[in-house]
């Protein structure tokens, strides 16, 4: 947190803070989602699989190129924590940092999921959202983030103590070992930081630290996407229910989420091809 001291202000400090600032990654040079496209192909849907993560744990799912999914929530209001993989190569995982200096901190239709160096592309793409309408709240509070990481056990232990197992980082774990026959050490550095789906976050105005508030979830809202390449997901059930109080604990209320996983039979994708790795030569000078 910022601590003010007078003691190195300079005389013209209130010209240096009044200095406008500029976006650090501007997008209209991205090509962007062909959402025309996608809006189309998710006409005529039709659903091929389904997998219910049960609360306080985690699964894998599948999706093939060219396939939606959604994230479902279906019992009371609960969060999810979504990892996503190149599905032939877990190398290539989600990178919720420069998805957020790509399209902010929070996601919404149309924006994309990026993988990491040296892959930067679309992993997936945002294509429906029922909470669209929920925009920002007066505290500055929005939801989906890829601000919050994910919970995981050490960070419970060294601010309350206590050895806590079933945080989102454990459960992605012991998903992801489960689903490729890795140990739990195998699996972990594959685990990374997360799209908080449902979760509603944002930074406090005085001080700029991370909150969470009750998720604006109901049963029946859903978060929609588009795979740009085969993809293996890991989505984890909050043990912070709907955030609204605690997480990194067995004290919330926790729900299931489905995923549902959908063919488009549409005409629309005809000719779409997966987005390919970037084309950065990787001499690195
Ligand atoms: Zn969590």
């Amino acid at each position: 947190m910022k601590h003010y001291n007078p003691e190195n202000e300079p005389q013209d400090s209130r010209e240096r803070r009044a200095i406008e600032p500029v976006v650090c990654y501007p997008v209209e040079s991205l090509v962007p989602a062909e959402m025309e496209r996608l809006r189309a192909a998710r006409q005529d849907l039709e659903k091929v699989a389904q997998v219910t993560v049960p609360p306080r744990d985690a699964r894998c799912f599948e999706v093939p190129a060219g396939h939606f999914f959604r994230i479902v929530s279906r019992d009371g209001a609960q969060v999810g924590d979504l990892n996503l993989w190149a599905r032939d190569n877990l190398h290539e995982k989600f990178y919720s940092g420069k998805t957020r200096a790509l399209h902010g901190t929070h996601l919404s239709t149309g924006d994309r999921m990026w993988s990491g160096f040296p892959y930067l592309r679309p992993l997936a793409t945002v294509t429906y959202d029922t909470l669209d309408w929920y925009g920002w709240d007066k505290f500055g509070g929005s939801v989906h983030d890829v601000i919050g990481t994910r919970c995981d056990p050490y960070t419970a232990k060294l601010l309350s103590g206590v050895d806590y197992h079933y945080c989102c980082h454990s459960n992605l774990i012991r998903a992801l070992a489960d689903y490729k026959e890795m140990t739990r050490d195998e699996a972990e550095p594959y685990v990374h930081d997360v799209l908080n789906v449902f979760m509603c976050t944002g930074f406090t105005l005085d001080t700029h630290q991370y909150f969470m508030k009750a998720s604006p979830v109901r049963p029946g809202d859903y978060l929609e996407f588009f795979a740009e390449t085969d993809l293996l997901g890991g989505l984890s059930a909050c043990p912070g229910g709907d955030c609204s109080a605690k997480h990194s604990s067995d004290e919330a209320a926790c729900f299931p989420l489905e995923v549902e996983i959908f063919k488009s039979n549409s005409q629309a994708l005809e000719g779409w091809e997966p987005p390919a790795a970037s084309s950065y030569s990787r001499s690195h000078g």
